[in-house]
């Protein structure tokens, strides 16, 4: 085998998004409407990151973060808009965990200089540099790399921030994209300064009694589909109300199905009062439910993805439903071994 000095594709990309956050001074960071662990640590990471290189950052997204997420370091800075001010001063704008740049939910970025960083299939390649890593667990990885290219050591809050994404985004150590360098950052992050256990509880163990009632309320209306291996949760505004709970709330609650064995896939179904059906899926394994997404026109992860669909859920549900089902089968035949 030859070899070779000349840098990867990556490792150029990375050089030029390094230089180009080096000689610019004024940025502002965005990241995907109804921000979830990665989204927030992805942005403060890099905006902890950049600050300690003498540089001015405003943070802007379309919506503000799950209630357990604003205890976080540098939270309060997050700036909540769905249109910038045309007269915005910015260098440069990074967006992290967007595949388009729509996902941001804010229009007024598209005539700035865009920095693309994001692990998503699919991604559009929107920006004037673009970086895209679907093997990277989290998009905190890839910025993780940006933050090492810039030379800028870990402190306790980018560490903790670098820590919150992968937390979040591989569902607490379950998903399949985990690899050796996942650990690596953590261990590094945990060297920062970042305690685990706490973290885990912050996140994962921080929900609201209202919660606690909802969670009861969709496992009871729970319907289990092709011999159990998938698991439908419905949920409108009238059960949100009736526990006391926002949308907020629902973070995470799909994930629970999974805990039986037997599940391999789980669909729930939001419906809004408006006739907007948001449909969130979880796969464990190679069932891959970014592909059904594609088929409706969302996107995601293999084991993790969404879409927005319109219309009476008793019409929209079915064809779902149906391409599920195929999809937890083709996933079986390649079940690993436990
Ligand atoms: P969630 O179920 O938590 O809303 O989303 C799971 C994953 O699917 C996330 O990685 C999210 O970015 C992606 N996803 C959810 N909804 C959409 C969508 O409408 N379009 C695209 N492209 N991705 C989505
Ligand atoms: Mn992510």
């Amino acid at each position: 085998m030859s070899q070779t000095t000349t840098p990867t594709a990556t490792e150029s990309v990375l050089r030029q998004i390094c230089d180009e956050l080096l000689n610019r001074q004024r940025f502002v960071l965005t990241s995907h409407a109804r921000p979830d662990g990665d989204s927030i640590g992805s942005q403060l990471a890099l905006a902890f990151t950049l600050e300690a290189l003498g540089k001015h950052v405003r943070i802007i997204n379309a919506d503000p973060a799950p209630e357990h997420y604003l205890d976080f370091p540098g939270m309060d800075r997050i700036e909540i808009m769905r249109t910038v001010p045309a007269d915005l001063e910015a260098d440069a704008v990074v967006v992290m965990e967007c595949s388009e740049l729509s996902r941001t939910g804010v229009t007024g970025f598209d005539n700035r200089f865009i920095i693309n960083i994001d692990h998503h299939g699919g991604n559009r390649m929107y920006g004037a540099l673009n970086w895209f890593d679907e093997s990277a667990a989290a998009c905190g990885e890839m910025v993780f790399d940006v933050i090492r290219g810039l030379g800028v050591a870990l402190n306790a809050e980018i560490a903790t921030h670098i820590y919150l994404a992968i937390l979040t985004d591989t569902g607490s150590f379950h998903h399949s994209n985990i690899t050796p360098r996942t650990f690596d950052i953590c261990r590094q992050a945990v060297e920062a300064g970042v305690n685990p256990a706490a973290m885990a509880r912050r996140v994962f163990d921080s929900n609201s009694f209202g919660k606690l009632k909802l969670i009861g309320a969709l496992l009871d209306s729970m319907e289990l589909i092709e011999q159990g291996h998938l698991a439908v949760l419905y949920m409108d505004d009238a059960m949100l109300d009736a526990c006391g709970c926002t949308h907020n709330d629902t973070e995470g609650v799909i994930n629970l199905p999974l805990t039986a064995r037997e599940i391999q896939a789980v669909v729930f179904f939001k419906v809004s009062a408006d006739g907007t059906v948001r449909v969130s899926m979880r796969s464990k394994y190679d069932v891959d439910v970014r592909l059904v997404a594609n088929t409706f026109g969302g996107g995601g992860h293999k084991n993790a993805a969404g879409f927005t669909t319109h219309g009476a859920l008793e019409q929209v549900k079915a064809p779902i439903i149906e391409r599920l089902v195929l999809a937890i089968r083709e996933g079986l035949e390649t079940r690993p071994e436990a």
